[in-house]
Formats: C-alpha cells, sequence, structure tokens
C-alpha cells in the first residue's frame, strides 16, 4: 500500500516537521548510497513511534528502522513505506552505581562510541571491544555488534521495546538469547526476533575498573581498525558473516583472488577483503552486484555459502 496524499497529510498533522516525503536515504548510510524514503520519521520522543506503528498498522503501510545506517545498504529504488530514522534525537543515557558496577539506561540513538568514551572516562568496564564500531546503540542491541573480544549480549541488563502492535515491553536479560549478531527471544515459537521490535531504549551493566587500562584497550584496538581497515573511504564494516568451522570471511574472499574486484564504483578492499568500499559514485546496485558475485566465485572455490551481515533493505 503506498502513502497517497491524504495519508501524507495525515502524517503531517501527526508529526508537523519531524516528517519527510521521498528525501533521499543515501546520507543516511556508511556506505554513501540509497534511493528516498517514501515517508521519513525522525521522532524525537518514544510516543511518536507508539503513534507512528499504530498509524501504519490502520493503514496497512509497512515501516522499517534506520539507526546509525552503518550495517546497511539501500537499495537505489529506495523504501516503500514509512521509515523510521532512530538518531541522537532519540539519544541520551543515565546510570546508576550497584554495587562493583553501574547500570546505565541508554536511549536507542545515542552513538554507541559516546557511551564507549563515557564508560572509560569513569573507569567502567565491558565495553572496551565495541570501541570502534560506529552506528547507534540501538542498532548495536539488534545486531548483537562485536568482535573477537565480546558482544554487547555480554553486558546487556534489559531492552525497552516497542513491539509490531505499538505496545511498549520491557525485557529482562534472562528472557533474551544471543548468538553470533543475533538477539531473540527465548520460550517463543516462530524466530522470536527481537527485532519485529524498534528497539528503544537498553541497559548495560558495567564493572568498575582502571581507566587507565581501559583507554589503554582502546587505544590498542583503535590502533588495530585503523591499520587493517579502509576507514578512509565509505563501507559498511564486514560484509559477510564468519562461517562456522572455516577461515574467516575476508581470508576466503582473498584466497579466493577478489581483493580489489570492481563493479561499478563498488571494490573489494585492498586492505581487509571482507569489506566493499565506495569509491565515489558507487550505486547500490553496484555493492549488491558486488556483494553477489564474490558470494558466488567463494562458492565456486571453497564450496562455502557466504551469508552477509550487511542488510539489503529495500
Ligand atoms: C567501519 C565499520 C566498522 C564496523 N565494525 C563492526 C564490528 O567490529 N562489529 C560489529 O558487530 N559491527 C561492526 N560494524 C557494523 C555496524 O557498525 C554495527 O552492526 C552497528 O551496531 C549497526 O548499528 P546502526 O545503528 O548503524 O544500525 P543500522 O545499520 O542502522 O541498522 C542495522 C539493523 O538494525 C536495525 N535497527 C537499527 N536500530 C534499531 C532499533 N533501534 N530497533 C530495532 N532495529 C534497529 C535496522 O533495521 C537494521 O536491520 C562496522 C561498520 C563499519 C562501517
Amino acid at each position: 500500500m503506498h502513502i497517497d496524499d491524504q495519508k501524507k497529510n495525515e502524517l503531517k498533522g501527526l508529526f508537523a516537521e519531524k516528517i519527510s516525503f521521498e528525501d533521499s536515504l543515501s546520507g543516511f548510510t556508511s556506505m554513501g548510497v540509497g534511493g528516498p524514503a517514501e515517508a521519513l520519521l525522525i521522532p524525537s520522543e518514544t510516543d511518536e513511534i507508539i503513534k507512528a506503528v499504530h498509524w501504519c498498522s490502520s493503514n496497512k503501510i509497512e515501516w522499517c528502522i534506520i539507526g546509525g545506517g552503518t550495517n546497511i545498504v539501500i537499495k537505489d529504488e529506495g523504501i516503500n513505506g514509512l521509515v523510521i530514522a532512530i538518531t541522537k534525537k532519540l539519544g541520551g543515557f543515565t546510570h546508576e552505581n550497584i554495587e562493583g558496577a553501574s547500570r546505565i539506561r541508554i536511549m536507542a540513538g545515542t552513538p554507541l562510541s559516546k557511551v564507549c568514551s563515557w564508560a572509560a572516562e569513569r573507569g567502567l568496564k565491558g565495553l572496551e571491544f565495541a570501541a570502534g564500531i560506529p552506528g547507534t546503540f540501538g542498532g548495536a542491541v539488534k545486531m548483537n555488534a562485536g568482535t573477537s573480544a565480546g558482544w554487547i549480549s555480554d553486558v546487556l541488563d534489559s531492552i525497552t521495546v516497542i513491539t509490531a502492535d505499538g505496545e511498549k515491553k520491557c525485557l529482562s536479560g534472562s528472557e533474551i538469547e544471543s548468538s553470533y549478531r543475533k538477539l531473540r527471544l527465548k520460550n517463543v515459537t516462530g524466530p522470536g526476533d527481537i527485532c519485529g521490535s524498534i528497539i528503544v531504549e537498553a541497559s548495560i551493566i558495567l564493572k568498575n575498573g582502571s581507566a587507565d587500562e581501559i583507554k589503554a584497550k582502546i587505544k590498542k584496538s583503535m590502533e588495530e581498525r585503523k591499520a587493517k581497515q579502509p576507514l578512509g573511504y565509505k563501507n559498511a564494516g564486514c560484509i559477510f558473516r564468519n562461517p562456522e568451522n572455516n577461515l574467516p570471511a575476508g581470508k576466503l574472499i582473498e584466497l579466493a583472488g577478489l581483493k580489489g574486484a570492481e563493479s561499478g564504483g563498488a571494490k573489494v578492499s585492498e586492505l581487509h577483503a571482507n569489506f566493499i568500499i565506495n569509491t565515489g559514485e558507487a550505486s547500490a546496485a553496484d555493492i549488491i552486484a558486488l556483494i553477489d558475485m564474490v558470494k558466488t566465485t567463494v562458492n565456486e572455490k571453497f564450496s562455502v555459502t557466504l551469508e552477509p551481515e550487511v542488510i539489503v533493505a529495500g
């Protein structure tokens, strides 16, 4: 179902300047590609998300979420329906001291980097692994972002979501099951993907530690990222999940001779083969074609099916 003029007027009445139509989403992604959103809402209050979900449900309009856009490739055709962008306008955090630790409640639009540096300054440990991961806190929870040194689920205490029915729910850590780049609800039938819901807040627990040690760890991992990742170019982080019981995806891509492979303005990074960079004028179609080509070639050479970690939306 499309958003006709009458529905546009309804949305303007509900959200005033926070709603726009046919605006390009390329500036909302780290890859710098993507067509327009039929409608784009940038909420600054949780209640606006609830209102939007109810409106979509009664008008049979699809909605989707974008956070920092650092793990998404949006197609050139754009996205139909309502895109809800969770930005710094829905950001901020509070904390309370508990025995030997702190509980930090973080709104979904808060940049993950901001939480990491704040925790380091206060000598709170447990989030060092996340230094250098861009995007929002909500996006990091949804993706169970992490590295070999840890995942968000390691420090997660609770998540507050708006469900697809527009209901606000707080889920405790014990109700959530974590795996590689995924969180799901325990004891539910079906996929149990928490992200049929919108994460609006999450709390984490970080233990008291030494600020100097935490900062030294962060410095080391940031230096490693700078040396190993093509951070001078637009990119979306690792394109493929690392396959189980095999070499890392980047190593397989490298062994398949694909470093430097190009499709239009998209290129497999020479520095880290699991990164695709936008060399300047890439379209989403260029990136998607390169992803497909890499997947096919690695499968032909090694009989391994690489699964994208990056989300293709639209
Ligand atoms: C240079 C670079 C390095 C990276 N390094 C790492 C790394 O080391 N480890 C790692 O795990 N990732 C890494 N990433 C990928 C990415 O940064 C993470 O996955 C990040 O957590 C995504 O957050 P985001 O806000 O940008 O989410 P987006 O890219 O905007 O969204 C990702 C998915 O989450 C959903 N989503 C976003 N916010 C919400 C919300 N509030 N509620 C429900 N769903 C939501 C979106 O619908 C989408 O499906 C890297 C990316 C880049 C560009």
